[in-house]
């Protein structure tokens, strides 16, 4: 089994100390060992990154974008190498980990435009020879902490703008999948990134807790669950760290009796079943507006959630891979268990599937459950597994009510032929990023990515332009210089024009 290391200034270091297994779940093996930095570990990585910071924060912007450009190549030249990764420790299919990492491009391609968009603001003429700008400056070290789900692409949310907007950065990635992540990092390397700007180390509670206390650390990015993002921001901001915290989420998509229902059928499908469930925008509940619209879905989806082709994820064409862990299966499990408890009607049962040759593997087929009310568990919580809830009401205003009412607002969806209902549902809607016809509405490179209410906490989104400003501080500049020499008399009134 190979030890997976750190990447710390530049070089690959092993850990002697704790760490865990790290697996495939398509084998259900323990593939690698992974240190659990320690707390001298994570400061080793800080010192790395204060030391590369003065030369890399008078970088020229274009020299930093440069820098980019190459490692953009570098992610496209090796798109099979790291699908195969992310398939291999998360479990995702092949064609869908190539999304992810496109997606994770997207963000690069945006940090390119470093000299544009950290060109700052300029005021000729404020007052009698007096001009004024606005200029985004780095903050110095900042770290990152991400999720399994998205091994590739959520880093790549955070340190490319991190990096261009003049910072060193200190990413904790998945202690569950993070082969990939390395990868990916020592690709930016390559394309010619000094060493130190970029450490990456493995960990748990205690790598982030020191990265927490760490006064050089000056901001965190957070995306996981909203227990530990509601933690990091408390902790954080306690210590003065400027913080964003992405937490979990419960989307819904709201059926209208309009709705194109068989596009809407091939669109919830691929939105709740696809990377097995395991996405922040996935859609967990379908909200039917009407019982004609509740059977007739459910009619449709019946077919195809029993026809779902499941395997080991590196496997070509396939629609679902395993769950990260045996673990997460059986939790999934465990909410299936808990909505027949409760009394919602399990329409499909994707329990005890086995796949031939992989039987070790955390596998659990497609599941679905309709007359799920608001009551429930399964209702209430996020599931992250393949299982889809529906949900009956009577009207576009009751729908809205529901969705309004949970404590999550992370993504959300309405199927519609009806321009006002989607108007109102855009504007009424209390979540952070809204589709109409769209089940994943994940916002492009160039606007930001965010929830509302229990998914987020901060007051800024990830990446694009809510991303430039949490990663830059703004220093306004006010100057004269007067066209001849003169004395000029004290002013004690508040200067104005
Ligand atoms: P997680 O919260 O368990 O872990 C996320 C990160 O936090 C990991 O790096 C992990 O090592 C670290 N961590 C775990 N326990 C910790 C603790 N006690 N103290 C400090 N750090 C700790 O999340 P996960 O299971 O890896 O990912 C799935 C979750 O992430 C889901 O809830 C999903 O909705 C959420 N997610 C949200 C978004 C979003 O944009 N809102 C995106 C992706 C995933």
């Amino acid at each position: 089994m190979s030890v997976i290391p750190h990447l710390i200034n530049g070089e690959l270091v092993t850990e002697n100390g704790r760490a865990v297994d790290v697996f495939n779940p398509s084998t259900g093996q323990a593939i690698h060992k992974l240190p659990l930095a320690s707390r001298e570990t994570i400061q080793h990585a800080i010192d790395a990154a204060k030391a590369a910071f003065p030369a890399w924060r008078n970088t020229p912007p274009a020299k930093r974008a440069q820098v980019m450009f190459r490692f953009k190549q570098l992610l496209e030249q090796n798109e099979a190498r790291i699908s195969q990764l992310i398939s291999e420790e998360h479990g995702k299919t092949l064609e869908d980990a190539a999304g992810e990492l496109k997606r994770g491009i997207e963000n690069v391609e945006f940090a390119c435009a470093a000299p544009e968009i950290l060109k700052g603001e300029y005021s000729r003429n404020v007052g009698p020879n007096i001009d004024a700008w606005s200029d985004f400056q780095p903050l110095g070290v900042v770290a990152g902490i991400t999720p399994f789900n998205f091994p590739a692409m959520v880093p790549l949310w955070m340190y490319p703008l991190a990096i261009v907007c003049g910072n060193c950065f200190i990413l904790k990635p998945s202690e569950r999948d993070p082969s990939s992540t390395l990868l990916i990092a020592q690709l930016l390397l390559e394309a010619g990134l000094p060493k130190g700007v970029l450490s990456v180390v493995h960990g748990d509670k205690t790598a982030v807790d020191a990265l927490i206390d760490a006064p050089e650390v000056k901001a965190l990015s957070f995306v996981g669950s909203t227990p530990i993002a509601e933690y990091i921001y408390a902790e954080g901001t306690k210590r003065g760290k400027r913080v964003q915290a992405l937490g979990g989420a419960k989307n819904h998509a709201v059926l209208m009796p309009d709705a194109d229902l068989d596009n809407a059928v091939s669109a919830l499908m691929g939105a709740a079943y696809g990377s097995c469930g395991e996405r922040c925008m996935a859609i967990s509940v379908a909200v039917c507006v009407g019982d004609q619209v509740a059977d007739a879905l459910v009619a449709k989806l019946v077919p195809q959630i029993k026809a779902l082709k499941i395997g080991a994820g590196t496997s070509c064409g396939l629609d679902m891979g395993p769950l990260v862990t045996g673990q997460a299966r059986d939790k999934v499990s465990g909410y299936v268990e808990d909505g027949v408890a409760a009394g919602a009607t399990l329409v499909v049962d994707g329990r005890g599937l086995s796949v031939a040759g992989h039987e070790e593997g955390f596998f659990l087929g497609g599941c679905l459950f309709d007359n799920v009310t608001p009551d429930m568990r399964i209702y209430k919580e996020e599931i992250f597994g393949p299982v889809l809830c529906v949900v009956r009401v009577n009207s576009l205003e009751e729908a809205m009510q529901l969705i309004n009412d949970h404590e999550y607002g992370n993504g959300t969806c309405i199927f519609t032929r009806d321009g006002e209902a989607a108007r109102l549902f855009c504007d009424e809607i209390e979540v952070g990023m809204v589709g109409v016809n769209v089940p994943l509405p994940v916002p492009v490179a160039y606007h930001s990515f965010g929830g509302w209410k229990r998914s987020l906490f901060g007051d800024l989104h990830a990446y694009g332009p809510d991303g430039v400003r949490f990663y830059t501080r703004r220093k306004a500049i006010t100057q004269r210089w007067p066209q001849r020499a003169s004395h000029e008399a004290s002013q004690f009134a508040f200067p104005s024009l």
